[in-house]
């Protein structure tokens, strides 16, 4: 009888690396740490996971990085999109395309995601581990034979490592599995936080938590140069700010982190350039000259937000349009196109939905998901350095990662007599 394939993590990818070597005929045991598989699927998605994201697998790679991109491609056409979906709905689960591109079940409900992943674990056989938190993986000189949890020595020479990210560390996932890979020959990217909220040093901002702003542009700049932006929806926090947008801009302020101050402001009309907002702002004034301009910043602004908004501008709420200055207009129109919420205190890794960094993709074969520093390894998932936009975009690439890293475990599992006990 050969030693079994060992699986580390049943979170998304190794639940599918667990399952298709087994498929293939791979004797496999899944080890988790947790009480429970799929532990942070569970939480996606605000407990709804999104899944995946829709449409031509080229666009969806388009959302990562361009070395993310290619590094992933293969496995993503190997693992469409439509397959993960295709595994879900054959067994009962019915989904729904929002209108930007995200899939989720119709139910709402990751439960039902883990619940279906979890029959095509039990079909194939796969032993599943629960509550044994791998301490290491035996390899001495550099040939794995074996992985010790708290409690055995489970012998293998066959290892799916996807023990993820260190976000959410309550969830399992405390960056374990990058000591093992540096003790294992690789190196290691600085982990930075990735689609995470962020605290600032505003002071009122406590004031406005829970009030959200609906398709802005948030934007970062480092010493006063645009880092980073994006367009949508946005949440102020008890110390900061949290959000669609807050998430898209956090990794490149992350990995700036250092190197300057870093700011955050709003543009509360992206459809509109300055001057177009200055004009209907003097334009506004002529037609409305008893009106208050409060009036006009609360289409703009949520009711709390209104006259903090016009204090910054140096515009005392309640001003009649007539009264205002041409200065004061261009500053409020200003404002509008940039509303500064001044200098970022922290990006919040533990908060975050993904880390970026991790093992170095040039050291990861995209076609296996083999590791070029440790035979017998297999990498994939978010330990890798891997970090995709909201949307799906994550989920897609640890399915797709795990699938291969499956496959091609099976393949030297079943070629190798070195198993044999
Ligand atoms: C709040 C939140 C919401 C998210 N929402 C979405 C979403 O809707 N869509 C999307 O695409 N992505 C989402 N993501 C990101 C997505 O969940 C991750 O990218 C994805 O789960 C990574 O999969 P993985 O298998 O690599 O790692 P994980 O799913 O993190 O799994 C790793 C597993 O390894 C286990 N483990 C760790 N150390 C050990 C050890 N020593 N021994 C044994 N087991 C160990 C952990 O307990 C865990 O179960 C979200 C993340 C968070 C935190």
């Amino acid at each position: 009888m050969k030693h079994p394939i060992v699986v580390i993590g049943a979170g998304a990818a190794g639940i599918i690396a667990g399952w298709r070597a087994a498929q293939m005929g791979a004797k496999v045991i899944l080890v988790e740490k947790t009480d429970r598989i799929g532990t942070k699927i569970l939480i996606s998605g605000g407990g709804k996971c999104n899944i995946t994201h829709d449409g031509p697998i080229e666009s969806v790679l388009k959302a990562f990085r361009p070395n993310e991109a290619r590094f992933i491609r293969p496995a993503c056409y190997r693992f469409l999109n439509t397959r993960i979906i295709e595994m879900l709905t054959d067994r009962g689960l019915r989904v729904y395309t929002r209108e930007d591109g995200r899939i989720f079940p119709v139910d709402q409900t990751s439960k039902d995601v883990v619940a279906i992943l979890r029959t095509y674990l039990e079909e194939e056989g796969v032993i599943i581990k629960l509550e044994s938190p791998v301490r290491e993986i035996v390899a001495p000189g550099g040939r794995i034979e074996g992985v010790r949890t708290e409690t055995e020595l489970i012998p293998t020479h066959h290892v799916i490592l996807c023990t993820g990210g260190s976000s959410y560390p309550r969830s399992g996932t405390t960056g374990d599995g990058w000591p093992w890979t540096s003790q294992l020959g690789h190196g290691l990217v600085p982990i930075k936080a990735a689609l995470a909220p962020m605290d600032l040093r505003l002071k009122s901002i406590k004031d406005w938590a829970g009030v959200a702003l609906r398709d802005i542009v948030l934007r970062s700049r480092l010493n006063g140069k645009e880092s980073a932006k994006w367009r949508g929806d946005m949440l102020f926090t008890h110390h900061g700010i949290s959000g669609p947008c807050t998430l898209g801009i956090s990794r490149v302020i992350a990995e700036q982190w250092g190197e300057g101050i870093a700011t955050v402001e709003v543009d509360l009309l992206p459809d509109h350039k300055f001057d177009r907002v200055d004009a209907d702002l003097v334009n506004y004034k002529t037609k409305n000259p008893n009106r208050q301009i409060d009036a006009i910043i609360a289409d703009l602004l949520p009711q709390r937000l209104v006259d903090p908004f016009l204090e910054q501008a140096g515009v005392e709420p309640g001003t009649k349009c007539q009264q205002l200055s041409k200065k004061q207009i261009h500053k409020l129109a200003e404002q509008i196109k940039g509303w500064s919420l001044g200098e970022v205190a922290k990006v919040i890794l533990a908060k975050g939905e993904v880390v970026a960094g991790g093992v170095p993709l040039d050291e990861v074969d995209p076609h296996s998901m083999r590791s070029l520093k440790c035979p017998g390894l297999y990498l994939c998932g978010e330990i890798m350095d891997i970090a995709g936009p909201v949307g799906g975009y994550n989920l897609q690439a640890a399915w797709a990662t795990g699938f291969v890293a499956g496959e091609t475990a099976y393949e030297d599992w079943s070629g190798s007599s070195s198993g044999e006990i």
